[in-house]
């Protein structure tokens, strides 16, 4: 095991002729050996940018790539050794599954191929052309490409953006397991923030060509730096509060913060973390408006003393439009920057 990260950006800074603003700017990020990285943000907020400027498409106007301590930011692409699937697969059509895997391959043998195959699934198909494969399967012969060539890194742009939705989740699942059997460093570009969360170890949110925030799901999820980040990764109420420390006083009572804070503060109470019992009126700190009812789970709408929130429940009792209820908050709110 070595400590050096496998891609190291360092301030990259890329402004278009005649454009008012950089598309990425003092961008930097690491990614570590294996590591499975997303790249999540709004469309034109300089993801695929960044990801050219990697790839050696475009030139930096500032700032470093290394790739495992080596400066390839003026590297030809070709030379770069970092493989790369993009949304259409670009397998060539002339080509069987098997020479498409072996073009540019590591290994020409017949072994190598078989590995390959069978590691995406795909060993009884090594004769057919592309054409004859599935959406899917012709991007797991992309993928198999991709690793034959065995790149520490590969760069996927929208790898998963041709499947429908069930046969997304599933080859999402695959080729993460595939991707840690074989040590391979990832750089996902997407605009889906549930398939950044459920596919990559780590996060990064940009917004405007600036990275906003970069951690685990579960850290940017419940810990998001700003309203931008809150909101992009999910739903969640915003509230106004006076912070002293790690308590803050809020339209919904004194609560504990998830980070010590001063002053007026901006908060994030997510959907989840506020739990609803029905109350008699008397009782009560709030009133269902509205129903979103989705099977599996209802979202509430309540007003709570001029305050509009949503709250997510799965299970408990069903509440109706114009109930009582009691308001109870699980959890620790976050301040934002
Ligand atoms: P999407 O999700 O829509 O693909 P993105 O996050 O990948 O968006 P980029 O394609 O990196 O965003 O674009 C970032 C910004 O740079 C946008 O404002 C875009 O209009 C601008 N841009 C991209 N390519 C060029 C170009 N070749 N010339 C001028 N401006 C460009």
């Amino acid at each position: 095991m070595t400590d050096q990260p496998l891609l190291s950006i360092r301030h990259l800074t890329r402004q278009f002729p005649g454009s008012p603003r950089p598309a990425v700017s003092n961008l930097s990020f690491e990614i570590a050996p294996g590591e499975i990285l997303a790249l999540i943000g709004p469309s034109g907020c300089g993801k695929t940018t960044s990801l050219r400027m990697i790839a050696g498409f475009q030139i930096p106007d500032e700032g470093r790539i290394l790739l495992s301590g080596r400066d390839i930011t003026r590297v030809a692409p070709e030379k770069r050794g970092i493989g790369m699937v993009f949304q259409d697969y670009a397998l060539f059509p002339h080509m069987t599954v098997g020479e498409n895997v072996m073009f540019g391959a590591r290994a020409a043998s017949a072994r190598w191929l078989g590995h390959w195959l069978e590691l995406v699934g795909l060993q009884d198909y090594a004769d057919r052309y592309p054409d004859e494969l599935s959406g899917g399967q012709q991007q797991r012969v992309a993928l198999a490409r991709s690793f034959a060539a065995e790149p520490g890194l590969i760069l996927l742009d929208e790898p998963f953006s041709n499947l429908d939705a069930a046969l997304r989740a599933q080859t999402r699942r695959e080729i993460r397991r595939l991707l840690k059997s074989t040590g391979i460093g990832i750089l996902l570009v997407t605009h889906d923030q549930e398939e950044a969360m459920s596919f990559a170890d780590r996060i990064a949110v940009m917004q405007g060509g600036v990275l906003q925030q970069i951690g685990t799901a579960a850290e940017v999820y419940d810990r998001p730096v700003n309203a931008f980040v809150a909101g992009f990764l999910g739903r969640t109420n915003l509230l106004k509060g006076a912070a002293r420390g790690d308590l803050c006083q809020t339209p919904l009572g004194a609560l504990p913060l998830a980070r010590p804070a001063e002053g007026e503060v901006q908060l994030s109470l997510r959907p989840e973390m506020i739990r609803l019992t029905p109350a008699p009126e008397a009782e009560a700190n709030g009133r269902i408006t509205s129903v979103e009812f989705r099977g599996h789970d209802v979202t509430y709408w309540v007003d709570c003393s001029g305050l509009e929130l949503q709250v997510d429940a799965m299970g408990g009792p069903r509440l109706c439009e114009g109930a009582p209820v009691l308001l109870q908050i699980e959890g620790r709110l976050v301040p934002l920057g």
